[in-house]
């Protein structure tokens, strides 16, 4: 039985699906204006582990999970007329969404996330949003004002049920935007004004001016275009809770006058990077395709990052670091060693599969994959591993220095050397105090000097490696 916890009702549940013979989760997908950072890959790697438990449990075909592309966005404006200037606007917008889309799916690919069911674009369903913003403004939950149409918070007594915040914190904690014609602080925008230049269609609700919607309308729209009215999961990070998922239950509900719009909420938890909140200011903004390239000297395989973020549970906020990537790695490099030439057999074992299907509990997987490991159980490590999207190929995993690495260890050989020189020559003179200090900075290093005599000459020869 498969148990996830729901952030709606904030308790974990049996699994029970609307209908068994097509499961149907949703999950936000990118912004497509810039490089995916190793946050946004959190829920991606998440809820592929979600999907393949659940191509599992129901059947491959009895699946349909969407994942939505944001193609309009003021993000995406205003990075485009920063990078292309001299283009108009549109033409500009168009080179960086087909960049960035083709560049997340490169990445996502390296970390072996299937591909969705369907990838929507916002831009591919402005039609439904409009008749869905029409729709709302008909029922009384949203209203039109100076160009906008905005969504009537006051309308929908239940607003705040997912974050579980009233309406006072919700204006005090978030960047709530104040405008004149408003009705009030909280109500948000479905529709607006497009500048001259600026991505626009016609505009509903009698609008004259052509205007762009909102965010949290788009997944909305695209959620009923391809799920239906009401759903089993929708997914995303914790940041999406408040506004956005809070939003897209209130258009969705009082568009479609359901009682829910999915059934179960599941919001992976926030990453950080060496302890500290990752951010542009900060320096530490890691993207997947640096990682993929070039980070802390290597370029590691998409498969190492997928393992060292299955270790934390998916509620649980991640740390990026350095030492957990080495320990994922050498794990999979030791695993897939020992896996060289032996095939998947009996399946994947009843311990994994009990994990993941206790609210996808990877880290209580990995054990059982280390238990597997332990007692030389091949066939079944390597059933799971496949089923949990690993290629048990070390040819797939190897793990290079990046350039900047490469210069670095250019470096240290020659550092090294010197160094060792200078140990031998003070062992000689029996300053072993001195050798001994040259031999302890050089562990610090991270080198091991191994010590041997030339069988020949009798003289001592000193050999070093970079310990893992
Ligand atoms: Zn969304």
């Amino acid at each position: 039985m498969l148990t996830l916890y729901n952030t709606l009702s904030r308790k974990k549940e049996p699994f029970r699906p609307l209908d068994a013979g097509n499961v149907r989760i949703y999950v936000c997908g990118p912004t497509v204006y810039d490089f995916a950072h190793i946050g946004n890959a959190r829920p991606v790697i998440v809820f592929d582990v979600l999907y393949r438990l659940l191509r599992h449990h129901y059947g491959p075909k009895h699946v349909t999970y969407v994942r939505n592309i944001t193609d309009v966005d003021d993000k995406i404006n205003a990075r485009a007329a920063e990078e292309y200037p001299k283009l108009p606007l549109n033409e500009a917008i168009r080179l960086v969404t087909e960049k960035t889309e083709k560049q997340f799916h490169e990445d996502m690919r390296a970390l072996g996330a299937l591909p969705p069911t369907t990838e929507p674009r916002a831009t591919e369903h402005i039609a439904e949003m409009k008749a869905m913003i029409e729709t709302l403004v008909k029922r009384g939950c949203a209203y039109v004002a100076e160009g906008h149409v905005l969504f009537d918070v006051a309308s929908m007594p239940d607003y705040g049920k997912l974050s579980g915040r009233s309406l006072d914190e919700m204006i005090a904690g978030a960047r709530v935007e104040v405008a004149p014609f408003k009705k009030d602080p909280t109500d948000f925008v479905l529709w607006k004004p497009s500048k001259p230049g600026e991505p626009s269609w016609p505009s509903p609700c009698g609008i004259a001016e052509p205007g762009r919607p909102g965010w949290h309308i788009e997944c909305s729209a695209m959620a009923a275009a391809h799920l239906g009215e009401t759903f089993d999961i929708h997914g995303g990070g914790i940041d999406l809770v408040f506004p956005h998922h809070e939003n897209e239950i209130a258009q969705s509900r009082c568009a479609n006058a359901t009682p829910i719009m999915a059934r179960v909420w599941m919001h992976n938890g926030f990453l950080q990077v060496e302890g500290e909140k990752m951010a542009k200011s900060l320096g530490n903004f890691v993207t997947v395709h640096q990682l993929l390239t070039g980070w802390q000297g290597y370029a590691w395989p998409g498969e190492a990052l997928r393992f060292n973020m299955l270790r934390t549970h998916y509620r649980q906020p991640l740390d990026w670091t350095l030492v957990g990537l080495d320990t994922a790695h050498k794990t999979l490099w030791e695993w897939y060693d020992d896996l060289e030439g032996k095939p998947p057999a009996g399946g994947v074992p009843d311990a994994v599969l009990d994990a993941l299907s206790d609210d996808l509990n990877t880290p209580k997987a990995i054990t059982e994959l280390h238990k597997l490991h332990s007692a030389g159980h091949w066939g079944t490590l390597r059933a799971a591993l496949d089923f949990l999207g690993f290629s048990c190929d070390r040819a797939k995993i190897v793990r290079t220095a990046s350039a900047e690495g490469q210069a670095q260890l250019r470096l240290n050989a020659e550092t090294v050397g010197e160094r060792i020189e200078a140990r031998n020559a003070a062992r000689k003179a029996k300053n072993f105090k001195e050798a001994d200090r040259i031999r302890d900075e050089l562990e610090a290093m991270g080198i091991t000097l191994k010590d041997a005599k030339d069988p020949k000459t009798g003289e001592p020869v000193t050999t070093w490696e970079v310990a893992r």
